[in-house]
């Protein structure tokens, strides 16, 4: 695998003294613009595997805004696999130039299909996949949003050595999958957070196939109504944020999650002097197409 990539860092964030603990992001945002974040590692051994096996096709599933889509598709151009990414929402075919994700994807050369809600429902029935490999011929398969053992795999090198100086790791959770690795990484003084960025009760589910330690939490206070749902409030928080500490935030999981980690704070959730390293997973392509929708909601836009 050859990715240009950048190295993640941790980047301390300089609070007011009175809150008392020290708070540190891993900037996986600067691994690389597209292929960002989690979504990198969560790749990373899937596409060696599709590419011992000698597969040329790369097949995903995703939203019109999904970061995931964005990273197979830029991350398939640069290996030289074809990607196919099969988008939810047989309305998006006329609007694919209009969307910022799927045009970039588009640009990176993948190629969509577009089905129905009820269909994309069903995307992980044999019977669906049958379909689709009779259309598409072979493919090597990543499922929604990446999470399989070997994206589990490649999360688990987010944390290093080093860290095991922090006394708490704090991440956004969609389908689970990057909090698996944190966990099966951290020692068992430290502490695991995830912040799931929707609702629902399959999460600790999901998370419980790939750990085994019980050294992990999830806070689901700060969701904010539901997957990819904001409020006024949230991008304000966003915007501040960012005009403080220089940090872009993402408005779909790590705005939420950096959100709760600071109401956390100021509500004195953390010890005194804890040492808390929250994990920028990225998905910072995303914001442009969040501020379209914002400004059909009459909301302000999140500054880029
Ligand atoms: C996909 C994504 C997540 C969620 O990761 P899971 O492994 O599905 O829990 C978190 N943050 C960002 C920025 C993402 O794009």
């Amino acid at each position: 695998m050859s990715f240009n990539l950048e190295y993640s860092i941790n980047q301390k964030v300089e609070l007011p003294e009175d809150y008392e603990v020290e708070l540190h992001i891993k900037r996986e945002d600067k691994i690389n613009p597209f292929i960002s974040g989690n979504k990198y590692r969560k790749l990373k051994y899937n596409l060696q595997e599709a590419q011992s096996l000698d597969y040329k096709t790369i097949l995903t599933f995703g939203g019109a805004y999904s970061n995931h889509i964005a990273a197979v598709a830029a991350a398939g151009k640069e290996l030289g696999f074809k990607t196919i990414g099969i988008i939810r929402g047989e309305e998006l075919v006329a609007k694919v130039n209009e969307n910022p994700t799927l045009r970039f994807a588009k640009s990176q050369g993948m190629h969509f299909k577009f089905v129905s809600r009820s269909a994309y429902r069903d995307k992980e029935n044999e019977r669906f996949l049958e379909v689709l490999k009779e259309e598409l011929n072979d493919f090597y398969l990543v499922p929604e949003g990446g999470t399989n053992l070997l994206a589990v795999k490649g999360c688990e090198e987010i944390l290093n050595e080093e860290d095991s100086a922090f006394d708490y790791i704090c991440c956004a959770v969609g389908t689970g999958g990057t909090i698996s690795g944190l966990i099966n990484t951290s020692k068992s003084h430290q502490k695991i957070l995830g912040f799931p960025a929707l609702k629902g009760d399959f999460l600790s589910t999901n998370i419980s196939k790939f750990v085994t330690k019980n050294n992990w939490e999830l806070i689901t206070d700060y969701h904010f109504g539901g997957y990819a749902k904001v409020n006024k409030e949230l991008i304000d928080f966003i915007n501040q944020f960012n005009q403080e500490y220089n940090i872009s935030l993402d408005p779909v999981y790590t705005g939420k999650l950096m959100f709760g980690v600071i109401k956390m704070i100021e509500a004195n959730y953390f010890e005194k002097n804890s040492k808390i390293l929250v994990i920028h997973t990225g998905g910072l392509q995303g914001i442009s197409g969040m501020n379209k929708r914002l400004i059909d909601k009459e909301l302000p836009l999140i500054n880029e």
